[in-house]
């Protein structure tokens, strides 16, 4: 347990976890979890640790996602863009906004990952990520499964309806619990 999670939470609290793993790719990630399952502990997801706030210590590994790359696509009508979870999301918007790609500009200046959005389907000044997001990449960790998730099938597991994440992961698409069971890779 001497870990600091100082850098990973942006109230910089100073607590520990037992392991802290940076997953650069889906297999890391994978691999990373499966290791603390078998190991017995629990695990926790973070992007950038700015909804989170750690009151104790957490006996169990951290699995920072840092999958990264934006893959842009032009149709007739819109740009699509294929997002790494990992990804900080105010550069992303800088990214849309520098190439002349509209959209996502209400959403500048909210802190922390793309992978993170979707949780409490982050919204400002009247757009929320739902309007934008038309999927999420999302693995089963305990099978390996990954699954591509429509801005419907978020709607019906509730993801987008609710702003509090916690209720969101406490009732509906997380199996519950301190251990996460399924994390979003890609999106958008
Ligand atoms: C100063 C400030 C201003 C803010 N302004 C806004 C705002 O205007 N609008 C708004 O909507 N929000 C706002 N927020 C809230 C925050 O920006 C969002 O909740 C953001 O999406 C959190 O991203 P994160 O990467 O820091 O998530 P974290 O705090 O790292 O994680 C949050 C939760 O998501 C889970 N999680 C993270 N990544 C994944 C993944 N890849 N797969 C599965 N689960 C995952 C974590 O396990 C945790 O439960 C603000 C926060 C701060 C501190």
């Amino acid at each position: 347990m001497n870990h600091s999670l100082k850098p990973w939470n942006t109230f910089g609290i100073e607590r520990s976890a037992n392991t802290i793993v940076r997953a650069e790719t889906e297999q890391q990630l994978l691999s990373a979890w499966q290791t603390a399952v078998a190991a017995g502990e629990p695990t926790l997801i973070l992007g950038e640790g700015s909804n989170v706030l750690f009151l104790n210590d957490y006996a169990g590994t951290v699995i920072l996602n840092r999958i990264m790359g934006i893959e842009v696509s032009e149709t007739p009508d819109a740009w699509r863009l294929h997002v790494g979870a990992g990804e900080n999301w105010h550069q992303l918007v800088q990214f849309t906004l520098q190439h002349a790609m509209p959209g996502l500009e209400n959403l500048a200046l909210i802190p922390g990952c793309a992978g993170s959005s979707p949780i409490q389907n982050i919204g400002a000044y009247g757009v929320e990520l739902q309007r934008v997001c038309e999927y999420v990449d999302c693995i089963e960790l305990e099978t390996g499964r990954k699954q591509r998730l429509s801005a419907a099938d978020l709607l019906l597991r509730c993801i987008f309806r609710f702003s509090n994440w916690a209720v969101l992961c406490n009732g509906c698409f997380f199996s519950s619990g301190a251990s996460v069971r399924t994390v979003f890779v890609h999106l958008l």
